[in-house]
Order: structure tokens, then C-alpha cells, then sequence
């Protein structure tokens, strides 16, 4: 071939390839473009909030599909460093974060203020509370881009919660106001120090110990593992009191300021940051306490008890943000199987394509139903609605369980989605695997989040609720099928049933099939009531897939599907 033949050949392949590049999704507004989400706040909040909060939920979409996805990416690639002394030599230990970083914070606490949105009635120009599916919907919009960040704010809130709770007077007047600040100069953020090398999943072994002082504050000595958010304003901490109880009623609850009065760093070190996985944006650490100041929270001896609460608004949240994160997987699945082309069709015509994409649609929408069943309850049990505090407490470990669980799964299938592209770094996709993994470590294993289910079966008395509560969603739902009606009530009968065998001395070991079990019905029946309510065909066909997929026993050698009589 001649030198001329081979520019003209080069130049042909350059320009086809510039024809057919691969397919970007690029920036997208996250509220506008997904109609279900809001067809969902239409039905779950009222109707003059959810008017008033349209630009709110549009800007959050623009700007979680836009910058803070630039933002994300960039911060990933440039994780916190952590800086012993300053350029001085003074011993100041400072957490220094990416720019990228502060920019996705200033959009989440300050613009936002989804740290301080559940704490103060005069947020996003609404006079009063809001309620909670607020502060998670626009979160879910949010962590579609960033997940790092969300822990922090979590944590934030949480703690926010757990001091108005169980702090003494004097202690929240004191430390409030500086949580609850708009302006990001001075507002503070939280951080929960639990983890010890020997006291994971077991708190009953943690070894940090709590002295008393004369002016009522206590001293802390011990070291703590797993520190995320480690420079944080405030942290809540279990200690031991000296000559307390041994075991679970020996530890009580503490607040640690990272300033002292007079202005200088407590008594705490940073000893190092992790080398992590996921959540690379955000710093986790550990410390090390050497008479480090702190305030006891409650009651003594029952810190465990009290931090409870905050660990389960953590693990709501936690369960939101896998549900934001799968919800991110599918609609970039959704693109790529539109967008790309192979063997002269649209990847989202081809029967194997199909299934596989509906395989992961059907747990990121069975995850955002959960998301708004939980929040409401939470809501209802906040403002002393009767059995409310029951059915949160199931649904609450429920959703953490399960929906974290699949959003391994489902990151890991949309990303094959994209064929080789998605294992590559500057898609979004292998972060979301990252991130995704993370959701069933923290706040509680599987293995311990499913325990918990069955903690709340037998202490709280959830199961019975729960089910009252499913069979009232069912009788609202009006323009299913009776065969599909029989189906959900035979179900939930076979899972409560499964539940209250897990819960027998010897049932533990059907402890996390019953609660996959339970999740699998309850998300089955609140979405074939919110397709019912919201007229979308959609949301009742994911319904019936869930319980022909999820739920029912299949035969590998035959044909899957959904029954035709539940359907016509
Ligand atoms: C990135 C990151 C950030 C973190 N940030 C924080 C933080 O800010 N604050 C904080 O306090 N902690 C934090 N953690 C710690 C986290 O919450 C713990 O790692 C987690 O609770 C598990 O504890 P562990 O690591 O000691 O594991 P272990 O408790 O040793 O568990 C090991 C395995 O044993 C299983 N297991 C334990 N008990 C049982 C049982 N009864 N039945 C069956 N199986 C069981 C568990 O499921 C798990 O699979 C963080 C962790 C990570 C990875």
C-alpha cells in the first residue's frame, strides 16, 4: 500500500470511529428525567409541600447529574490527606480534602442542609417540619453521584438527633446551635466512634475507658478502629466507666468536641488514615484518645441502647443511598442498552438484554419503595402514631439488609452492561461497585443487620404489625388481579410464617431467608398499592416479577415468568 493509500485509510478509520463513539450519558438532571420518582413524591408527600418543592428536587437533579458528578469523580481519584504539623512545625493535625470534596459539601450541608433539614422548621423556604422522605429524596438524588460524602452528613443528622434525645439541657443548648448552622464557615460536622479492634460487631468489648472530673465533664483513654469523618466537630462515643458492670451495661454514651473551650484541639490524636476500597473521597480513620474531654450523653450504662438510635437512623440512610446508587446503575444500563448498537440492533432490543435488564430494575425499585415506606414510618414514629415505632424498627434493619445486598449485585451487573468500558475508571461504574460494597460492611454486617430483624421481632413485637400493616396497603389496592391478590397474601402468610420459625431458639440460621423473605413481600405489596395509586402499569409488572422471581420457588429446567392470570 502506498504512503498515500495508508493516510487515506488512517484518516477513514479516524473518522468512523468519531462517527460511532461510545455512548456518554453525560450530564442529566436526576429528578427530571425519572418519572417514577416523581410520581412517588407526588403520592407519598402532600400536595402543596411536594408544589413548593419542585425547583428544590429540580436543582438537586441538575446539580447531582451535573458538577457534583465532575466533583465526584475527581475527588474519588484525590482522597483526604492527612497532615500531621503545620508549615510551621506546630503539631496541628489537619484533614485536608480535595477542593472537589468541599465543593459536593458546600452543595449538601449549605445549599441543601440536609444535615440540619430533619432539626429546624425554616428550611428550603418552608415555615415548619418537613417530612423525613425531604431529607432522604433529595439524598437519593444526591448520592447518585456522590456516596463518600453521605456518610458524614448521616452521621451529622444523626448525631443531631441522638444529643437533642438524650442530651442534657445545658449540653444542647450548648453544641446545637453550631450543628444546625447554615453558614459553612461555622457550622460543624459529626462522626459516631464505636468500632475497637476487639469490639466490632460485639460492642460489649469495647475497651475505652471514661474517668469523671470535678466540673462534670469526663475523660476518655482508648483507641478507636474505624473513625470515619475523624476531624469531624463532634463526635458520639462508647466508653466504659471505671468500675461499671463488665458487658453491654457497663458502657455508656459521650460526646466529644474536637475543640476544647479555650479554643484548642482535644485531647485526641489522628493516627492514621485508612486505605480504602470504596468511599475514597471521604476520609475514615483511627484515633487514639489521651484524656480527651468529653460529655456523657443519657444515661449511664446505656450507651448502647441510646447510640442504638443513631445507628438505625444510619442504617435507613444507608439503605437509601444503595437504593440512590442502584437507581444510578440502571438508568446508565438503561442509556447504554438505547444508545449502543451490535449486530445492527439497539442493545435494549435483544431478548437476553431484556431480562437482564428488568433483573436489575426489579430490586432498585423494590429498594426506592422501601426507601419512602421506611421514611414515612419514621415520620409517623417521630410524632407518636401508634404502632408506628414497631413497624419502623422492622422495616429499618429490612431495608439495610437487603437493599444494600443487591446493590452489590446490581452495580456489578450494569457495569457488564457497558461491556469493557464500565471497568474502566472515568465511567461511574466501577466507583458504584466500590461504594456499593461498603453498605453491607458498616452500621452492621448482613449477618448482624439480620439479627436485628429478629431483635425486632421478639422484643418489639414487629412481626404482627408489619402484616397488619401489609394486609391495609392490600385492601387499598384496588385494580389487580384477584389470582394476583391471592399471590401476595399467600406470600407475606409464607414469610411471616418463615419469620416466626427464624425467631425460635433454633431457627437462627433462617434468620437472613427470613428476611429476605419479609423485604421481598413488603416491597411487592407497597408497589403494586403505589402502581395502583399512581396508575403506573410499570411499577405493578415489577411487582408481579418480584414475587415470580424473588419469592416463588422456580424450576431451573422450565420456563420463568409471571403467571398470565395475574396479569388479565
Ligand atoms: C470504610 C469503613 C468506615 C467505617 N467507619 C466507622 C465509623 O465511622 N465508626 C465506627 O464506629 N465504625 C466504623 N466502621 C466499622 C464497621 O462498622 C465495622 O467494621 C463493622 O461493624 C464490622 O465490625 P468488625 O470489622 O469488627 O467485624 P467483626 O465484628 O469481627 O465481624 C466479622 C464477621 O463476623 C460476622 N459476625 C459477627 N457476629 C456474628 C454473629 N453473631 N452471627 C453471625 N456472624 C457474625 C460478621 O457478620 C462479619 O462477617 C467502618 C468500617 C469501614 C470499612
Amino acid at each position: 500500500m502506498s504512503a498515500t493509500d495508508q493516510t487515506q485509510m488512517t484518516a477513514l478509520a479516524q473518522a468512523s470511529s468519531a462517527a460511532h463513539p461510545v455512548p456518554d450519558r453525560g450530564h442529566v438532571n436526576n429528578y427530571t428525567e425519572d418519572k417514577e420518582l416523581q410520581q412517588l413524591l407526588a403520592l407519598y408527600l402532600p400536595a402543596d409541600l411536594y408544589a413548593h418543592l419542585q425547583p428544590y428536587f429540580e436543582r438537586m437533579g441538575e446539580l447531582a447529574g451535573g458538577a457534583v458528578d465532575d466533583w465526584a469523580l475527581e475527588a474519588d481519584r484525590n482522597p483526604p490527606t492527612l497532615e500531621m504539623r503545620s508549615r510551621s512545625g506546630k503539631e496541628v493535625q489537619r484533614i485536608v480534602k480535595h477542593p472537589a470534596y468541599v465543593e459536593m459539601e458546600k452543595v449538601a450541608y449549605q445549599q441543601f442542609g440536609l444535615a440540619a433539614i430533619s432539626h429546624r422548621d425554616d428550611m428550603l423556604g418552608w415555615k415548619g417540619k418537613m417530612p423525613a422522605i425531604v431529607k432522604y429524596a433529595l439524598t437519593y438524588l444526591f448520592v447518585q453521584s456522590e456516596f463518600g460524602l453521605c456518610c458524614p452528613l448521616s452521621m451529622t443528622d444523626s448525631l443531631t438527633r441522638t444529643l437533642k434525645k438524650y442530651g442534657e439541657e445545658k449540653l444542647v443548648a450548648k453544641y446545637l446551635p453550631t450543628l444546625l448552622a447554615m453558614d459553612f464557615d461555622s457550622a460543624v460536622q459529626g462522626s459516631m466512634f464505636m468500632t475497637e479492634q476487639a469490639a466490632g460487631s460485639d460492642i460489649s468489648n469495647t475497651l475505652t475507658m471514661a474517668y469523671p472530673q470535678e466540673d462534670g465533664s469526663w475523660r476518655l483513654y482508648g483507641e478507636k478502629w474505624f473513625c470515619s469523618n475523624p476531624d469531624a466537630g463532634f463526635g458520639m462515643v462508647l466508653a466504659r466507666v471505671e468500675g461499671g458492670p463488665p458487658g453491654m451495661k457497663g458502657i455508656s454514651l459521650f460526646l466529644l468536641p474536637r475543640t476544647l473551650d479555650d479554643g484548642s484541639t482535644n485531647h485526641y490524636t489522628i493516627v492514621r488514615l485508612k486505605d480504602k476500597m470504596g468511599t475514597r473521597s471521604m476520609a475514615s480513620g483511627e484515633i487514639r484518645m489521651e484524656g480527651a474531654v468529653a460529655y456523657l450523653v443519657g444515661e449511664q450504662g446505656r450507651g448502647f441502647v441510646q447510640i442504638a438510635d443513631m445507628v438505625n437512623n444510619s442504617r435507613l440512610s444507608n439503605g437509601m443511598r444503595s437504593a440512590g446508587m442502584m437507581r444510578r446503575a440502571v438508568a446508565e444500563a438503561e442509556f447504554i442498552a438505547r444508545e449502543r448498537w451490535a449486530f445492527g440492533k439497539q442493545l435494549q432490543d435483544m431478548p437476553l438484554m431484556k431480562v437482564q435488564l428488568d433483573k436489575l430494575r426489579v430490586p432498585a425499585e423494590q429498594a426506592r419503595t422501601m426507601v419512602f415506606q421506611t421514611a414515612a414510618a419514621l415520620t409517623r414514629s417521630d410524632a407518636g402514631e401508634g404502632n408506628a415505632y414497631a413497624l419502623l424498627r422492622i422495616l429499618t434493619p429490612l431495608i439495610k439488609f437487603r437493599a444494600c445486598r443487591d446493590a452489590r449485585k446490581v452495580t456489578g451487573d450494569a457495569m457488564e452492561v457497558r461491556g469493557g468500558c464500565g471497568y474502566i475508571e472515568e465511567w461511574a461504574d466501577p466507583r458504584l461497585v466500590r461504594d456499593a460494597h461498603l453498605g453491607s460492611i458498616w452500621e452492621g454486617t448482613s449477618n448482624i443487620v439480620a439479627l436485628d430483624v429478629k431483635r425486632a421481632i421478639k422484643r418489639e413485637g414487629s412481626l404482627p404489625v408489619l402484616q397488619d400493616y401489609l394486609h391495609g396497603l392490600l385492601k387499598d389496592t384496588q385494580g389487580i388481579t384477584a389470582a394476583y391478590r391471592q399471590a401476595l397474601t399467600n406470600a407475606l402468610a409464607g414469610a411471616v410464617q418463615l419469620a416466626e420459625r427464624a425467631v425460635q431458639d433454633d431457627g437462627e440460621k433462617l434468620v437472613r431467608q427470613a428476611a429476605t423473605a419479609l423485604y421481598n413481600c413488603t416491597t411487592a405489596i407497597a408497589m403494586a398499592w403505589e402502581a395502583c395509586k399512581t396508575g403506573s402499569q410499570e411499577r405493578l409488572r415489577l411487582s408481579q416479577l418480584v414475587i415470580a422471581h424473588r419469592v416463588l420457588p422456580r424450576d431451573p429446567l422450565n420456563e420463568g415468568g409471571v403467571p398470565a392470570e395475574w396479569v388479565s
